[in-house]
């Protein structure tokens, strides 16, 4: 059967140019499922390299997406740095929704000032709804109340790195990387991505890896596919924003949310996703061709109106539990950012929003390592922006998946937890709902909120029991642990 006989609803609505952007997403899609694998680019250091090279920089960065936030911060502190990538750099197919709050990070960082990030929101709405299939509304303000113009912005970065004298390799993959005779560097092996066989070998001191949910070296054991896009003719109301909203129960394994927010001239950006392990997705066929078909079957039972799409946008947003291992540096001189590193919740996925927050203290760490020459695996490991709170939403985004033991009788269960879970996160007040939401909850905050949901949901601890395995708990208990060692004692 072809491809658009399997999932006509997402050919009709995406097809029209040519299926470029149906291209897109399969090419996504191959990227995701293969990374790391040995028909992909390699997934470590391939060995030494002692041959010529193109030209070398300080600094490497593999994908440019948000990662041009890195290019510009090190270009200014002085360092040379080349960004490849495999498209066009500063070219996303996302739209973003942030807090005012957390756009302040970019302000402190003095790449733009307060006005030059006003231009970049499109919309704000007034306040937030968390709403589970058969439960009760939970409003929230100043969570994801800004939607930023993702093209814009990210023209506006690309703009600001080349006048910093940022090198820019477009339409170029990163391959293999190698290591430079007595470790003194990387040599990094580009191929253009229009099929031409010239490679490229650019040296650099370090190589950081933005190349999001297809990197080789991606440190992520949780995946959200996302579908959906900017949308026309749906009706809604431009001071809601429905951050988190369920029309049914499970559904082959999937537990299924919608998102809803509105930008200017009566759009509305709409998507559709669900949590799963990347390795259960490998048996999904076309996951984001299959959601997308979803997205356009079903959107009637979430939004009325006569839909039209204006911009597609999607993508796998991966995630890290923070229960198995977490090391930012997969090997000497390289570095993760980004999707790569996956350092933002598991349980929001807001990796926009956490890489606004962490960029510049990132930065700031590794323009010393830079400084110092000391770029092995140890010391690159060092350098983080984490939030402690984010220690405890692993365990939580597990309950969140929909295919894993203990929802085979009531596959209303993750609907009816979630609902009592936001409806004691509701009790317990605005700040901490908001803190929650962002990341920033303290354990002070997390001890009582959990016993909260115990009292409310007395079947809680086992239902939790059922669906995580004994190696998880143990481990989700060393992180409840260990946030609360680190919040109340240091
Ligand atoms: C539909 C959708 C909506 C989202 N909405 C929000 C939101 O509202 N708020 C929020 O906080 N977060 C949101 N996110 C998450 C957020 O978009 C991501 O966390 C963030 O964009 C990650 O940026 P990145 O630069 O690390 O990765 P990416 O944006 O994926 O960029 C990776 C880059 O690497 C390039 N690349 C890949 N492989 C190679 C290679 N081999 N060689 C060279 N280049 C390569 C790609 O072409 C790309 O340009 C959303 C994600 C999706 C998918």
């Amino acid at each position: 059967m072809s491809l658009e006989a399997e999932f006509p609803q997402a050919y009709k609505a995406l097809g029209s140019d040519d299926h470029l952007q149906i291209e897109h997403i399969l090419d996504l899609e191959r990227a995701f499922l293969t990374r790391g694998s040995s028909s992909s680019s390699s997934s470590m250091v391939a060995g030494i390299d002692s041959g010529p090279s193109d030209a070398d920089f300080d600094v490497l960065i593999a994908g440019g997406g948000l990662s041009l936030l890195y290019s510009i911060k090190l270009a200014q502190l002085g360092f040379s740095v080349a960004v490849a990538d495999k498209g066009l750099a500063g070219r996303g197919h996302r739209e973003w929704n942030i807090s005012r709050e957390e756009l302040k990070s970019l302000e402190a960082s003095s790449i733009f000032d307060c006005s030059e990030v006003d231009a970049f929101i499109d919309h704000r709405y007034e306040k937030g709804l968390v709403r589970w299939h058969g439960g009760r509304s939970h409003w929230v303000k100043g969570v994801l109340d800004c939607a930023v113009d993702a093209d814009a912005f990210l023209a506006v970065l690309r703009k600001r790195a080349e006048d910093l004298g940022v090198t820019f390799l477009d339409r170029h993959r990163c391959e293999k990387v190698f290591s430079l005779p007595a470790n003194k560097g990387l040599s990094v092996s580009l191929r253009q991505a229009d099929g031409r066989a010239e490679e490229t070998r650019i040296r650099c001191r370090l190589l950081l890896d933005g190349r999001g949910a297809s990197s080789p070296f991606g440190n992520f054991d949780i995946v959200c596919p996302t579908v959906g896009g900017v949308m026309k003719g749906l009706e809604h109301d431009s001071t809601v924003g429905e951050i988190l909203v369920s029309t049914e129960d499970v559904v082959d394994g999937r537990q299924h949310i919608w998102e809803g927010f509105p930008l200017s001239g009566d759009r509305l950006t709409t998507y559709l996703f669900y949590y799963c392990q990347p390795d259960t997705l490998a048996a999904t066929r076309h996951p984001l061709l299959a959601l997308y078909n979803r997205f356009f079957r079903e959107l009637g039972n979430y939004k009325q109106g006569e839909a039209s799409l204006v911009r597609a946008t999607y993508g796998f947003i991966p995630g890290n539990t923070r229960l198995c291992s977490s090391d930012l540096s997969p090997a000497d001189r390289i570095y993760l950012l980004g999707d790569a590193a996956a350092r933002h919740s598991p349980l929001t996925f807001c990796g926009f929003g956490n890489l606004i927050r962490s960029f510049s203290t990132i930065g700031d760490g590794l323009a010393d390592l830079l400084r110092e020459d000391r770029l092995d695996r140890a010391f690159l490991s060092r350098v983080n922006c984490e939030q402690e709170g984010l220690r405890v939403m692993g365990g939580l985004a597990l309950m969140m998946i929909g295919d894993r033991p203990g929802l085979d009788e009531d596959p209303h269960l993750i609907n009816a937890l979630l609902d009592d879970a936001f409806a004691a996160l509701s009790a317990r007040g605005e700040d901490i709902y908001r803190d929650f939401m962002q990341d920033r909850i303290r354990f002070q905050q997390f001890l009582p909120y959990m016993l909260a949901v115990a009292r409310s949901r007395p079947t809680v601890w086992q239902e939790v029991y059922r669906r995580m395995s004994a190696s998880e708990l143990f481990d989700y208990g060393k992180q409840i642990i260990g946030f609360m060692g680190k919040d109340l004692f240091i």
